[in-house]
């Protein structure tokens, strides 16, 4: 088996949020995630195309100014179950993600102190 190592680099990232409470994270993501408000008058011309989940998760996320904490927050709230778009990954980013992002240790819920 050979390491993604874009996937392990997303996992150290994330280390910076390791201690920042879920529900925070919950707070900033619906505050400013992009996804969050909605098309009201010019809706995005790829909803018309079939795109792959990695495809959709580029054009969705793009330039949304709170990809770490949406994907630090799928990560904790649904690990290996996770699915669809968040973060600016697919779900089969997130589920090869996951074990690297484990793997850095202890987060918030966990029970453990800073
Ligand atoms: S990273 Fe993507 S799914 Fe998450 S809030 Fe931003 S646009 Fe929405």
């Amino acid at each position: 088996m050979t390491t993604d190592y874009r996937l392990v680099g997303i996992a150290w990232r994330l280390d910076r949020l390791r201690w920042v409470p879920r529900e925070v994270l919950a707070e900033v993501v619906l505050r400013d995630g992009l996804c969050m408000w909605g098309w009201t008058e010019d809706e995005p011309a790829w909803q018309e195309e079939r795109l792959t989940d990695q495809e959709l998760a580029a054009v969705l996320c793009s330039g949304c100014p709170v990809q770490d904490e949406c994907l630090e927050l799928e990560l904790r709230a649904a690990g290996l179950d996770t699915v669809g778009v968040w973060g600016a990954l697919s779900e089969d980013n997130r589920r090869a993600l996951y074990p690297h992002w484990r793997q850095r240790g202890e987060r918030a819920e966990d029970g453990a102190t800073p």
